[in-house]
């Protein structure tokens, strides 16, 4: 079987990784020239898998009236005159219910901790060099409600694998001593041992090379898929620019790109671009920095040790079309990391803006599309995707050829958004 996977973002070149090894076809086609130049180049770089609540959760309701109207909030909203932003929105305070999010919790960490047991696996098999480290995450609290939510959220995962400390402060500063200028401030921390960072390009780069060396694998960089060819209930073949690319089925893996190019076959997937933004800073001249990742949930600031620089991520801009840095944002997000970790020097930063492939449940979809047999769907991983990769690839991989996966994938389906079927 000649599968076709379109995109070569961390999801798509896992999709093609996991389908090859289960000995099929596959052709990777990427519009861009190279792999992860979209949103997969240089995101927050963390690999979560004891924390993927989704951004929909009880306390955004509080938060919600603040928020809107504050410049300097984590979450900003341009309202636009687009149906699907307002449908979206509302899908997303639906999800806000606190059962909502416990199981949505749930289903999101026997996907994430797969990953975790396929990346071992992975690396084990062909070492990937992606200034992987394995140093804990700590989300440091500035109040001792949200630090007890958060706290009693992970405890009733506990069962499902997760595994996570409460900390003190004080034990926060022994663990991160980078955290000093804060201590004052904070109401204690989460440690989430299992939890790890890496640089999500580098990783893509590194699974393009294991590609490159598959036999049954071919790439096609800087090739733009345009549409599709449609025999009933079949595709046939997909269109590159004048040629035509036919096989037996196809994956549609190009993040928030897979909205418009799906439309024309009649699925509208649930998906926004929640635009986020990340700083990098070089480490060599900014010893005293954090060591370990750190979130800072107040603000959903993220910060990884990247190999010699420091990876902050953070907000949420819900209405923004393009992948663009506006200075004002970064300006802001300058200003807040500058409090929380005065002694790094923020002259000299490479700005990046990313949009995050979103579904209002805060899950991603791994399915068959609907109304095509050989048609499938590996989309929506939010701001979860490097996370979610390995598990997403191996399960989509499994749907195709049909065995059962290691994870149930019915959470994932496009009918649990509410959508297709
Ligand atoms: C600020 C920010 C911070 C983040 N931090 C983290 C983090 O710390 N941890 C984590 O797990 N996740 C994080 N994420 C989320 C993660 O980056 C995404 O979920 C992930 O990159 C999505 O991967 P993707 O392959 O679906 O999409 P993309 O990386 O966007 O890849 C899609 C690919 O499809 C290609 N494509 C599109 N249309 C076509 C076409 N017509 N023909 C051919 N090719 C096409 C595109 O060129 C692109 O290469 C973050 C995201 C952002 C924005």
């Amino acid at each position: 079987m000649h599968v076709v996977v379109v995109g070569a973002g961390v999801i798509g070149l896992s999709s093609a990784l996991y389908l090859a090894r289960a000995g099929l076809e596959v052709t990777l086609v990427e519009r861009n020239q190279d792999v992860a130049l979209e949103t997969s180049f240089a995101n927050g770089g963390q690999l979560s898998y004891n924390n993927v609540a989704p951004l929909a959760d009880p306390s955004v309701l509080g938060h919600l009236p603040r928020w809107l109207l504050s410049r300097e909030a984590p979450l900003h909203l341009r309202p636009r005159l687009d149906p699907r932003q307002w449908r979206w929105c509302l899908a997303f305070l639906r999800a806000c219910r606190a059962s909502r999010v416990e199981q949505t919790f749930g289903e999101m960490l026997s996907l994430s901790l797969r990953s975790q047991t396929l990346m071992t696996e992975l690396l084990q098999h062909t070492p990937i060099d992606f200034d992987l480290r394995h140093s804990g995450k700590l989300i440091i609290h500035r109040s001792a409600a949200s630090l007890s939510a958060a706290a009693r959220l992970l405890e009733r995962q506990q069962a499902a694998g997760a595994r996570h400390q409460v900390l003190s402060a004080s034990e926060c500063t022994v663990l991160e001593p980078a955290l000093a200028a804060v201590a004052e401030r904070l109401a204690g921390g989460i440690f989430t041992p299992g939890d790890a960072v890496g640089n999500c390009r580098l990783f893509c780069e590194g699974v393009k090379r294991q590609l490159q060396g598959m036999r049954n694998v071919r790439l096609h960089l800087g090739e733009a898929v345009s549409g599709f060819e449609r025999r009933g209930s079949r595709l046939a073949a997909l269109r590159l620019g004048e040629d035509r690319l036919p096989a037996d089925g196809f994956v549609i893996a190009c993040g928030i790109a897979s909205v418009p190019l799906v439309k024309p076959l009649g699925i509208d997937l649930p998906l926004y671009p929640l635009r986020g933004y990340t700083l990098s800073v070089q480490l060599n001249e900014n010893l005293s920095l954090p060591k370990i990742s750190i979130t800072d949930a107040s603000r959903k600031i993220l910060y990884a040790p990247l190999g010699d620089s420091l990876r902050i991520a953070a907000m949420v801009d819900l209405g923004a079309r393009t992948a663009h840095a506006p200075e004002r944002r970064i300006a802001l997000l300058k200003r807040q990391v500058g409090e929380v970790f005065p002694a790094l020097d923020l002259r000299q930063i490479q700005a990046w803006a990313g949009l995050r492939p979103a579904t209002a449940l805060g899950k991603p979809i791994i399915d068959r599309a609907p109304g095509l047999d050989n048609l499938w769907l590996n989309v929506g991983h939010g701001p979860l995707g490097f996370t979610l990769a390995c598990a997403s690839g191996e399960g989509l991989a499994r749907l195709i050829v049909q065995t059962q996966p290691p994870v149930d994938l019915a959470p994932f389906s496009l009918a649990a958004h509410g959508a297709g079927n």
